[in-house]
């Protein structure tokens, strides 16, 4: 297939669907992205891994051609000077950017309805005309923070789209929309011209339809960059790859005997729907009768991650959000030009609701009297969290090991397979808290991110991959893999088979 004849059909879909879907907040000019196909078509050879294959960014990757919004009205006309650098490696690879996607406010939310550019639609809600199971106007959330991203992949908008995974933000709207959605060990990928939310836990994330698909992306963006200070290092990518995987990078088999996986029990949270304990059933007697010894494990902070991560990341949070003044960058209220009095407070006044309260909880957590007893607490739950996992993974974590020293211990296990999400993908409704008739809803919404803020407390790999419908509704559900501390290749071997 040719790269036009590709370009024009993801354009087509996004003409045809995407004034119901919202997933993108800018398309690229349609004659340059036809004369930029044609001229790799003209070429002929492949000179990339990408060449041709068309691609999307969350709206909070820098990109020097189109505007950076971050799906919020402070940075509502911003065009950022330079690319990042994931941006660049894709386009050096030669892919093809559609646009930018639609994302809750500065990445905070997981249903993508806190969006100045307004919510998106789950794909499977508006292609099956909202008609699954015989129901009518089931309008679903596409799922956030990276919403857009997931929506444009599964409505084949678009081959791949990159999202950003704080707590969540990939891997949440992977499994509502029916696609895979991979988070790789923090510091695997480049954040240099990611706008931060939360540094610590920030790490760019791939959506696409197939496990494939998504190693293809990650061999090109997974390289230390030196502007991002938090990129794994030579030395220790190097000390990393000196312990074997269970997989060899790019292996195909789906032969898992040898291969230990682990069922966390302290997943099986109580607000977990029938259907999704029946798909992770299912997932577990599959990868058995693909060879894979199967044991019960212990993570025992787990049911404390939730409350750790929503201090630390509104914490870093408020920190990250003080540059939006109106002095440096995007937009500048007329007013405070006016009264001195007032300096940033009416620029500030712009942020979205859930990005103000996040504001405030962070600078409360920061501030003399809480710090102790609310960000230090956090900080020492994130540290035992990243504990239990390190107890039960084979390989050792690279970051505490040296190559002489890096002895697996073959009792422990290679993965863990959890659920991604205690439900399908919620209603919009549910989730439009607009008319606040229920106080309830926040909370709830931040329920849905119990299963995946673990493994991004711990800076680990975590993939989800779609498993089957629900048996209730029949939007999708996908299931959770996680693996040690830059066992990315291990982690993506597995995803390979249970896809
Ligand atoms: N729901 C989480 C939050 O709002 C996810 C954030 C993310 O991963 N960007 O903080």
């Amino acid at each position: 297939i040719s790269t036009v004849s590709l370009v024009k059909e993801c354009l087509a879909r996004i003409s045809k669907y995407d004034a119901k879907i919202n997933a993108f907040i800018e398309v690229q000019n349609e004659k340059e992205l036809l004369d930029k196909a044609q001229e790799i078509d003209a070429k002929g050879s492949f000179n990339g891994s990408l060449d041709g294959i068309p691609v999307a960014y969350k709206d909070l990757f820098c990109t020097s051609s189109l505007s950076t919004t971050c799906g919020s009205y402070m940075l509502k006309k911003f065009k950022s000077p330079f690319n990042a650098t994931v941006v660049n490696s894709l386009e050096e690879a030669g892919a093809i950017m559609i646009g930018k996607t639609n994302m809750d406010e500065f990445g905070m939310g997981a249903a993508n309805v806190y969006s100045v550019h307004g919510p998106v639609y789950n794909p499977q809600s508006i292609l099956f005309n909202g008609n699954h199971f015989g129901k009518n106007n089931d309008q679903r959330v596409a799922g956030g923070s990276s919403g857009g991203s997931a929506a444009a992949v599964a409505s084949g908008m678009c081959f791949a789209a990159l999202g950003s995974d704080t707590g969540g933000s990939v891997r949440l709207p992977a499994s509502y929309c029916g696609i895979v959605g991979f988070k790789p060990s923090y510091g695997q990928c480049s954040r240099w011209g990611l706008i931060a939310y939360a540094n610590s836990l920030d790490t760019v994330g791939i959506l696409t339809r197939t496990v494939g698909d998504a190693q293809m992306i990650y061999d090109v963006i997974s390289k230390f960059d030196m502007n991002d200070s938090t990129s794994i290092t030579p030395e220790v990518r190097s000390i990393n790859s000196s312990v074997p995987s269970f997989f060899k990078l790019n292996s195909n088999t789906d032969d898992l005997r040898g291969l230990r996986v682990g069922v966390p029990k302290e997943y099986f949270v109580s607000e977990l729907g029938e259907p999704i304990i029946n798909l992770w059933k299912k997932g577990i007697s599959y990868l058995r009768s693909h060879g894979a010894t199967i044991v019960s494990v212990s993570c025992p902070n787990t049911r404390h991650a939730l409350s750790a991560y929503y201090i630390l990341a509104p914490s870093e949070a408020s920190s990250n959000l003080s540059r939006f003044d109106g002095v440096r960058y995007g937009y500048r209220s007329e007013e405070s030009n006016k009264n001195d009095d007032l300096l940033y407070a009416n620029t500030r006044e712009e942020f979205g609701k859930e990005v103000k309260k996040r504001i405030i909880l962070g600078t409360y957590a920061l501030t003399a009297g809480s710090y102790g007893s609310y960000f230090l607490q956090a900080q020492k739950i994130r540290r035992m969290v990243k504990l239990d996992f390190d107890r039960v993974f084979k390989r050792p974590n690279p970051l505490h090991f040296t190559k002489k020293d890096s002895k697996c211990n073959e009792n422990k296990v290679d993965v863990l397979i959890t659920p991604v999400t205690i439900s399908t993908a919620p209603k919009i409704e549910d989730c439009l808290t607009n008319n606040t008739s229920n106080i309830n809803n926040f909370i709830n919404t931040y329920v849905n991110d119990v299963l995946v803020v673990p493994a991004s407390l711990a800076g680990i790999p975590a993939i989800s991959i779609p498993f089957g419908v629900s048996s209730i509704d029949g939007f999708p559900i996908g299931l959770q893999l996680i693996a040690q501390y830059g066992d990315d290749d291990t982690l993506l071997g597995v995803a390979k088979v249970l896809e």
